[in-house]
């Protein structure tokens, strides 16, 4: 799979699995954990969770996967690009050493790939940004960055960060469907090297059932969703993290990182849903 440069050096699969809505309820808990393991099976090699999916439960899901995953040899720890998030309130200097090392204990890992502040809160950027950069260098964490952060939001972790440790991604809302951050944000990210992790790719499920893209997709011998992951992985320094449980919706988005999307296509899809003319706030989920 093709993979996108972290401005921190080292790089991340341009498609991955999302994990919100996993580990909330005990009775979907064997089909979650086949899920991922049939993921990573399947090759799959970024997965994106989150100390809030579930309050812990989508985190252990994960780790259970990956731990029987390992152990069978499906696949080696270093292949793998494990991503979680710590909860803005948790976000101070020690509050957020103290999430990490619980994330790390529900995953099962000594070490996660990628660690998010999943929005702002209260606590400021200069201690969360500290706390991180101590967990790189303890090796709990390989990189950090951050999520749902507009363009000013960049701007102003820029400033706190100075000459300081990059900002090795941003996580937003982005799919045909909500193309906001394409005006400035995107462009902002690009000149800088720091890729965009596109979440909710498929609009929650909704692009699946769009009718013009469906009749789209249909004459390129494609589906809905993978039309629509497609065009979100064509724009440059973009990574998508569609969430799947169903073992043809797994297979079918993981397909969709080798489709090529010709001029003609992406004109069709900017006429069915356009790109942004103005500047709109971040659309959070
Ligand atoms: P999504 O990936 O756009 O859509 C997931 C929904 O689409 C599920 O109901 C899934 O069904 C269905 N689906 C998946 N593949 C399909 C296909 N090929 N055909 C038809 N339906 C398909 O939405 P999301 O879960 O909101 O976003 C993805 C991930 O982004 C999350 O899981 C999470 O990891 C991350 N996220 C991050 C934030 C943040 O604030 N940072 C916010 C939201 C999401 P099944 O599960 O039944 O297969």
């Amino acid at each position: 799979m093709r993979t996108l440069q972290l401005p921190t050096g080292g790089e991340m699969p341009v498609l991955g699995l999302g994990t919100w809505r996993m580990g909330e309820n005990a009775g979907h808990r064997a089909a979650e954990v086949k899920a991922v393991r049939e993921a990573i099976a399947l090759g799959y090699r970024l997965v994106d969770t989150a100390e809030m999916y579930g309050e812990g439960g989508a985190e252990t899901v994960v780790g259970q996967a990956i731990g029987e995953a390992l152990r069978a040899g499906d696949v080696r720890r270093e292949a793998l690009f494990v991503v979680s998030k710590v909860y803005p309130h948790n976000a101070s200097r020690r509050g957020t050493r103290d999430a990490c090392e619980r994330s790390l204990k529900r995953l099962g890992l000594d070490a996660i790939d990628l660690y998010l502040l999943h929005w702002r809160g209260s606590h400021a950027l200069r201690e969360t940004v500290a706390a991180m950069q101590s967990l790189v260098d303890d090796g709990r964490i390989g990189h950090w960055g951050v999520s749902n952060f507009d363009t000013d939001d960049m701007e102003e972790l820029a400033q706190a960060v100075g000459d300081g440790p990059v900002c090795a991604a941003n996580q937003v809302n982005l799919s045909l469907g909500e193309r906001g951050p394409e005006f400035s944000l995107l462009p902002w990210q690009r000149e800088r090297g720091v890729p965009l992790m596109a979440y909710s790719p498929i609009d929650q499920g909704a692009l699946a059932e769009d009718e013009g893209l469906g009749e789209l997709a249909a004459r390129l011998g494609v589906t809905a969703a993978q039309l629509a992951l497609a065009s979100v992985i064509a724009r440059p320094g973009v990574a998508a993290i569609p969430k799947a449980v169903r073992s043809a919706h797994l297979k079918e988005n993981l397909a969709a990182a080798e489709l090529k999307l010709d001029a003609a296509t992406l004109e069709e899809l900017d006429r069915l849903h356009p790109p942004p003319r103005r500047k709109r706030p971040l659309a959070m989920i």
